[in-house]
């Protein structure tokens, strides 16, 4: 296991990723009932924008770094640039929320999450992130299979976020078998998915195969494309997709795609939400 996200965090995918959920699970949890989240591939917490590893690539800066000078980035924004201005009590972006901490941010009783986090030292990390929050657990199992043992075990509302290093060919094929899985034990549940963009070979049959195991639940996709897809070997850009999502979330997810596009993009960025199948 080698990736360590704290390489990248805060940068131009996390921003997407980040404002997306928080929208997500602000949408969800509007609604009666208690909501329990499983967090697949959960990563250390918090991040240290001035460590040695975010330093190093400057992603960080480039990305959350140029959100907090923003002060007239879209609305929204506004629950992450709170969660790290909640982290960040001098005034200086210097440490970073990851999802275990936008998630149980705003837990409700009776609500919970369960982050799985299978490298140890981000394991222990995340357990001393979360330790003061109320219905936050850690795990060191599998993200994959626990996702798949949460669904068929509870009955009330669920949460799943897919977010995996993609160092691994088949975590394509494990995120379609787990969506279909998930979905099988449990009809409602909403399923939050991060994927980087490449190439669009790889892209577009990897969203036939998710919309197939998906069905009948929509898919939405909001995308950003910091630069044409000419190199492959690039990260040009990354999506969130989200299965079942309730359907106000996709307004928020255009507004932070289109200033992604436009502040962090190189020429010919876009960014764009469509639903799946309309
Ligand atoms: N979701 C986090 C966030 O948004 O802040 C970032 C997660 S990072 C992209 C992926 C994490 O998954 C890494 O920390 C890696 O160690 C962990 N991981 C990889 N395979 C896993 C597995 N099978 N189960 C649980 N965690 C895994």
């Amino acid at each position: 296991m080698n990736y360590r996200h704290a390489f990248h965090a805060g940068n131009f995918a996390d921003l997407l990723k980040h404002a997306v959920l928080t929208a997500l699970v602000g949408a969800l949890r509007a609604r009666p009932g208690p909501l329990a989240i499983v967090d697949t591939h959960a990563g250390a917490g918090v991040y240290d924008l001035r460590g040695e590893a975010a330093a190093k690539t400057g992603e960080g800066e480039a990305g959350v770094g140029r959100l907090m000078r923003d002060a007239a980035a879209p609305g929204a924004f506004d629950a992450l640039k709170a969660a790290v201005a909640a982290l960040n009590p001098n005034g200086k972006t210097r440490f970073y929320p990851g999802s275990p901490i936008l998630l149980t941010a705003a837990q409700r009783p009776g609500d919970s999450y369960l982050g799985c986090e299978i490298r140890a030292d981000d394991n222990a990390a995340l357990r001393i992130a979360l330790k003061q929050r109320r219905g936050a657990a850690v795990t060191s199992a599998d993200g994959w299979r626990t996702a798949v043992e949460q669904a068929a075990r509870g009955r009330g509302r669920l949460l799943v976020l897919i977010d995996p290093p993609f160092e691994r060919p088949d975590d394509y094929a494990q995120i379609v078998a787990t969506v279909a899985e998930v979905r099988a034990q449990r009809r409602d549940a909403v399923i939050a998915v991060w994927l980087p963009i490449k190439d669009l070979a790889t892209y577009d049959s990897f969203l036939g195969d998710l919309e197939d195991a998906a069905a009948p639940a929509p898919t939405t996709i909001a995308e950003v494309r910091l630069r044409p897809l000419s190199d492959p070997m690039k990260m040009n850009g990354c999506a969130m997709a989200l299965v079942g999502a309730p359907a106000g979330v996709a307004a928020a997810a255009d507004e932070a795609g289109q200033w992604i596009a436009r502040t962090l993009g190189e020429p010919g960025a876009v960014a764009q939400v469509t639903v799946l199948g309309d």
